[in-house]
């Protein structure tokens, strides 16, 4: 199967391409140039194995060149003992014909884990096949959550170095610990001084600079990127929608064949992208429901058709959520249009930071998917009443997906057995979660202090995170980002 990019369908290129080279030469997304179907029977029979031979399954279909027990050791690398979770992508059913699907067992604690775990995999071996001698280096501004997923899933792995750039201002005090004590003998670690937009503004213009590039070349390092558009950390995450249908099978919530539907935490699109994919391929979906926090251009997009990034960019207790640009919608519209509209919308969208897709497209949209937000304050309230309701406790991530659904259950009407994507673990981001409990201040250790406050145990990974050395103290300047990469590559 060839994979083509978003903004030209005459430019195909194989899997290995598509994932070596992340972005297409045009600027666009690689696609693949079908979706292999899944029958019936065959998800019948996905029900039996466990969740890593569905993963080898489903992702076999989409990758040819590679042979099956490459990507069988693939898979039993990146699902293994580094989940703290036998079924490593489980579900727990609340009421209200809801199911939790927990996507945060991995080391990290959050749902990025069940790609990045296995991109650096899909990675090395797809610049192998393509010949490429020389060492990536993979360059990542994060926002919190991803930089420490791929630290981990890049950690050690030979023939990579990783780098992780985080805003001073603007991660989780758990997040930033998270990083300063990564492990690992290719990663390195910096704050830089400023938001995530001077981290993410400083990594651009480094991967821009044709010079830093020859230069590198001539030392044997090229940069890579490690975010959402990698066809390689797409294609993992149709397997968990495909694996949640099965579960819901195997716990007789459903019948053969019934529809679900999905509630997702949407940031860049790409979790709910992935859940779209696995509609096409044929899972029985009913509708997808797309939530947002206070950051709302989805939801403004998915009910009125109109792109508008001109407004204000809000901070929440969401921050993965907190994006103004989703780039992987344009693979969505790409699938319900063509390549010529799709850099027309791109074009517009870069020159006036807004474009209106054609009635059919929205009605396509429509079809699919629904969509709905929620603010920081019902975020908190929702955590609070499911706890005190079902003794389950969210993040606040996933708390928006849930009072999206239950908001969209009431308007619709649309009772269809659902299942809430949970995209990371409470303790993660335990601040907030204690503030949306109300529970006592002046706490020492936020870990400690959720654990008593509710009960629940905090995850193995976060186990003495507080007491690890911290090996990352290092905070720059923007202007200085380049030299630090520099002097790490020489
Ligand atoms: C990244 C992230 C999201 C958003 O996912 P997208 O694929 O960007 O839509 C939601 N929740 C958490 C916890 C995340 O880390």
């Amino acid at each position: 199967m060839k994979y083509f990019s978003t903004r030209n369908n005459c430019l195909k290129v194989t899997a290995s391409q598509a994932i070596a080279r992340g972005l297409a030469p045009d600027g666009g997304l690689f696609v693949p140039e079908v979706m292999p179907a899944l029958t019936q029977s065959e998800l019948s029979s996905l029900c039996n194995l466990h969740y890593r031979g569905r993963a080898l399954y489903i992702m076999a279909k989409f990758l040819y060149e590679f042979e099956k027990e490459e990507l069988e050791s693939f898979v039993n690398a990146a699902y293994g003992e580094n989940f703290y979770h036998p079924d490593v992508a489980p579900l727990r059913f609340l009421g209200e014909g809801t199911a939790m699907l927990e996507l945060w067992h991995g080391p990290t604690c959050a749902f990025k884990d069940m790609a990045l775990q296995m991109l650096p995999h899909l990675l090395t071996a797809s610049l192998r096949k393509n010949g490429e001698r020389r060492e990536v280096c993979i360059l990542v501004a994060t926002s919190g959550d991803t930089g420490k997923a791929a630290l981990e899933g890049f950690k050690d792995v030979e023939g990579t170095r990783i780098i992780v750039f985080y805003p001073r201002d603007g991660v989780s005090d758990i997040q930033k610990l998270q990083m300063t004590t990564q492990a690992g003998n290719n990663v390195l670690v910096s704050a830089v001084a400023g938001n995530f937009d001077d981290a993410q503004t400083g990594v651009k213009a480094i991967f821009r600079d044709r010079e830093f590039e020859k230069m590198l070349d001539g030392r044997g390092f090229f940069l890579s990127s490690a975010n959402s558009i990698n066809w390689g950390r797409l294609l993992p995450q149709i397997v968990y929608y495909i694996s949640a249908y099965c579960e819901l099978l195997k716990a007789n919530r459903i019948k053969v064949g019934e529809k679900v539907n999905f509630c997702v935490p949407t940031g860049n699109f790409g979790n709910i992208l992935a859940a779209w994919y696995a509609k096409e391929m044929g899972l029985p979906v009913n509708k997808l429901i797309c939530a947002s926090n206070r950051n709302n251009i989805l939801t403004d997009f998915i009910n009125t058709g109109v792109y508008d990034r001109n407004r204000e960019f809000h901070t929440t207790i969401s921050p993965s959520m907190d994006i103004l640009i989703s780039s992987n919608l344009e693979r969505l519209l790409y699938a319900l249009s063509s390549d010529v509209d799709v850099s027309n919308y791109m074009s517009q969208l870069n020159e006036t930071g807004k474009y209106a897709v054609s009635n059919e497209i929205k009605e396509a949209v429509n079809s699919d998917f629904a969509a709905g937000h929620c603010s920081d304050e019902d975020t908190k309230a929702e955590i609070k009443r499911v706890f005190k309701e079902y003794n389950y406790l969210m993040d606040t991530h996933t708390a928006v997906a849930y009072k999206v659904l239950r908001d969209y259950r009431q308007a619709s009407g649309d009772m269809t057995a659902s299942v809430v994507v949970s995209t990371a673990s409470p303790f993660k981001f335990a601040e907030d979660v204690l503030d949306a409990l109300g529970a006592k201040t002046g706490y020492e250790s936020p870990l400690k202090a959720l654990t008593e406050a509710t009960g629940v145990t905090s995850p193995v990974p976060l186990d003495g995170l507080e007491k690890r050395p911290v090996r990352f103290s290092e905070c720059v300047e923007k202007s200085e980002m380049l030299g630090l990469v520099d002097s790490f590559l020489s």
